[in-house]
């Protein structure tokens, strides 16, 4: 297969797929041995969909929005998403920004 990012050779490799963080496996990719790019393929994206399902965390990505709270922003988690973390009130979390577009929140 030749790269759609830029003309390199792409070789069949089996390459870690992860989703919102969460490992879901690994899968036959086309792998561009010029600039790195994975491109997994239709019977591996079909594999991966299954995957994600089965794991019940397809479509996690949720909208949401910062509110206020005294005098600290507040961004509420959906509840998909605490459940899956099993996240509690009181749980201590580190925050830190990662760039100037993403948060991200550790659990202890
Ligand atoms: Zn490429």
């Amino acid at each position: 297969m030749e790269c759609p990012m830029c003309n390199g050779k792409t070789e069949r490799k089996k390459k870690l797929y992860t989703y919102s963080g969460v490992k879901l496996g690994v899968f036959d990719a086309d792998v561009c041995s010029k600039c790195g790019e994975v491109f997994f393929t239709e019977s591996a994206s079909d594999e991966i969909d299954a995957k994600a399902k089965e794991m019940g965390i397809w479509g996690f990505e949720k909208k949401s929005k910062i509110t206020y709270s005294g005098n600290s922003l507040m961004v509420r988690i959906p509840n998909a998403i605490s459940k899956f973390l099993s996240l509690k009130k009181g749980r201590e979390i580190t925050i830190r920004p990662e760039g100037k577009k993403k948060i991200v929140v550790e659990i202890s």
